[in-house]
């Protein structure tokens, strides 16, 4: 794997790079093998995995690809803050505390509640150890306001929402559909009918199909819903979907005449449970699987529930001899803060959550 010099969306479209800033974050071709350390935990030895948890030897997972363009952005406008918010265990948080800093951006990041878990308490010292500045943010209307305050407080914020989902973000997983292809063409794998992965703001779903789209590929994309159907459903998808695609039409010559249908997905809804980052006996029960797969622990919110989706949809009648793969979302490279001492580094709003050993 390499860090790239241009993204293959730009040499495939000359003129998106006209419009739009793009810096390498990533190591790519990012490694498709087959899921051999849990066959028998899948009853299956055919299902294939897409390795984004490598991405970067810094964090890896699915917000890599989209800063590519996000942070570009955020240096083109000439910003030199960024306010973001999410959960308190937000993987997109952590990508951009530890990002941004490597780029030398100030991060304010702003917290709403979500079930503690070993995995949130990890995060936040991440958060913490990046020097991100943590502001307790609480019920979501709080979580507003606060984030609101702290974009004003000072000039030259930039503003990334939760799960960075924005049109210029999901390029990056546009850009990783190409990425795959070559590597069909390599015979690295066959082509998918199926890409499975969990999903919250929809984001890398919607340009995973737009992708496909634009290969002329039939494959599906099922989107394991990890959050209520109130924030992931057929409106959101196909209004993040439309949206990235209208985005992409304004910026490219190339592309400005071209239609495409709608993408080509499914979301699957047996796996959430209670909701967002809450655990299910079937999330819990797969954790040890994500452990064996990536060498890492694994957590509740995004990568047990999504294999918990997997696993349902690989056991089905419906996908016998097709190829399936499971598009890894969740970072193995995180920084280490086995040592840290959470009531030394945290502002004390978030002292509570490491007062008691959490269940997960
Ligand atoms: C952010 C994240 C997701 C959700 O991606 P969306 O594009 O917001 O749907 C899934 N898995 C992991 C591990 C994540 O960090």
């Amino acid at each position: 794997m390499q860090i790239a010099t241009q993204p293959r969306l730009f040499a495939r479209y000359p003129s998106l790079s006209e419009q739009l800033a793009w810096m390498p974050l990533a190591s790519v071709p990012t490694p498709v093998e087959k899921m051999t350390a849990i066959a028998d935990w899948l009853s299956r030895d055919d299902v294939w995995m897409k390795r984004d948890d490598l991405i970067s030897p810094l964090y890896g997972g699915n917000k890599v690809r989209r800063y590519e363009y996000v942070l570009a952005e955020a240096k083109r406008l000439g910003r030199t803050r960024i306010v973001t918010v999410g959960g308190l265990a937000s993987t997109q948080v952590m990508a951009t505390a530890l990002f941004g800093k490597a780029h030398g951006f100030k991060v304010s990041a702003v917290y709403f509640d979500q079930p503690a878990t070993r995995f949130m308490q990890e995060a936040l010292l991440v958060d913490a150890t990046a020097g991100a500045e943590m502001i307790y943010g609480g019920g979501y209307l709080r979580t507003i306001w606060k984030t609101i305050g702290a974009y004003r407080r000072e000039p030259g914020a930039y503003f990334i929402p939760p799960g960075a989902a924005n049109p210029i973000a999901n390029l990056g997983y546009v850009d990783a559909m190409f990425e795959l292809a070559e590597q069909v063409e390599r015979g690295e794998m066959p082509r998918p009918d199926l890409i499975v992965l969990p999903t919250g703001s929809s984001g890398t779903l919607a340009a995973l199909g737009i992708g496909a789209r634009l290969l002329g590929w039939n494959t599906e994309i099922v989107g394991v819903r990890i959050t209520l159907k109130i924030a992931t459903n057929a409106l959101t998808v196909g209004a993040v979907a439309r949206g990235t695609w209208k985005f992409m039409r304004a910026k490219s010559k190339e592309l400005s005449a071209q239609a495409i249908d709608p993408i080509r997905y499914r979301l699957l809804h047996s796996a959430l449970g209670r909701g967002y980052g809450y655990p299910t006996d079937a999330a819990v029960a797969a954790m040890p699987m994500v452990q064996r797969l990536l060498g890492c622990s694994g957590e509740v919110t995004y990568s047990a529930k999504a294999l918990v989706g997997l696993r349902e949809l690989a056991q089905s009648e419906a996908t016998r001899g097709k190829t399936i793969l499971f598009w890894n979302t969740l970072s193995s490279q995180r920084p280490d803060v086995s040592g840290v001492d959470p009531f030394t580094v945290l502002p004390p709003d978030f002292h509570r959550f490491f007062r008691g050993e959490p269940q997960v």
